[in-house]
């Protein structure tokens, strides 16, 4: 079975872990830890800006899917990192 990359953004950590496992908490904060999409891959975390900018864009296309979803979103979106497109249906 293979690995998935899991963040914890408080931490500013990167760890793998098994891909079924859905969440899991971090070992030092406990906050949840996000798991990233195969596709992608993490800047290193002492690269703070990339990494900042990394994740901003990451949160902002995962909400961005989530209303997609929800039916919420009315207008077509291009999301770069996971390069999708999202066209609602009319
Ligand atoms: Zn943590």
């Amino acid at each position: 079975m293979s690995n998935r990359t899991f963040a914890c953004l408080n931490c500013r950590k990167l760890q793998r872990k098994p891909q079924a496992i859905a969440a899991f908490a971090c070992p030092s904060c406990r906050s949840d830890c996000i798991r990233v999409h195969w596709k992608l891959r993490v800047p290193a975390p002492r690269k703070r800006r990339k990494w900042d900018r990394f994740w901003a864009q990451y949160l902002l296309e995962r909400r961005t899917i989530a209303l997609f979803h929800d039916g919420q979103l009315n207008d077509e979106v291009y999301l770069p990192l996971l390069n999708r497109r999202l066209i609602p249906s009319a």
